[in-house]
């Protein structure tokens, strides 16, 4: 190749490079800002009034994070679960007949001691996921845009686009 192409092409890469920087970042703020997954295969969650205690939930699952248990009052066991094991496959929610089993549209959820992710049927039906980075973050919803790529939009209501990212 001549000096000249190779410095055109060069040229060409600075020249990318630099319409890159113009561009808005790439990557959400996390956690300054999170995302509200709708239809995220989160962590599974448990509606212990519709829960038929059948056990095929925790006879499907793959990585036997559901355990059944003897509770008091019910005829039939009922399942807790150990999220240390959860691959988020979501098969229990699939198989459940009694659509006790949803996913959680978290994809943050953070337990600060081993023992806390691991739930009896009680505690598992009110447990409720939340995102880690709500605390502190605002909420964004991602909208894809035919000028931008991917585009960044308040989730809270209200005030309008955030930033965008090409892809
Ligand atoms: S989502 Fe998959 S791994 Fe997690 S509890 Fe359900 S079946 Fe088991
Ligand atoms: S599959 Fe559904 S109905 Fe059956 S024990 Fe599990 S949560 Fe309850």
């Amino acid at each position: 190749m001549k000096l000249s192409e190779r410095m055109k092409c060069h040229l060409e890469a600075v020249k990318t490079g630099f319409a890159a920087l113009r561009k808005p970042p790439l990557t959400l703020r996390y956690p300054d800002e999170y995302e509200v997954l709708e239809g995220f295969r989160g962590p599974p969650v448990l509606k212990m009034d519709v829960c038929l205690g059948c056990s095929l939930c925790a006879q499907i699952c793959p990585a036997r994070a559901i355990k059944m248990y003897r509770l008091p009052g019910f005829r039939t066991p009922r399942p807790g679960i150990d999220y240390t094991r959860c691959i988020f496959c979501g098969f229990c929610v699939d198989i459940c007949p009694g659509g006790a089993l949803e996913h959680a549209n978290v994809g943050d959820v953070v337990f600060e001691k081993l023992e806390e992710a691991v739930l009896t049927p009680l505690e598992w039906a009110s447990f409720r996921p939340r995102p880690a980075a709500e605390k502190h973050g605002r909420p964004v919803r991602s909208v894809v845009d035919e000028e931008v790529g991917l585009r960044y939009e308040s989730a809270a209501g209200g005030s309008g686009s955030t930033h965008g990212s090409s892809v």
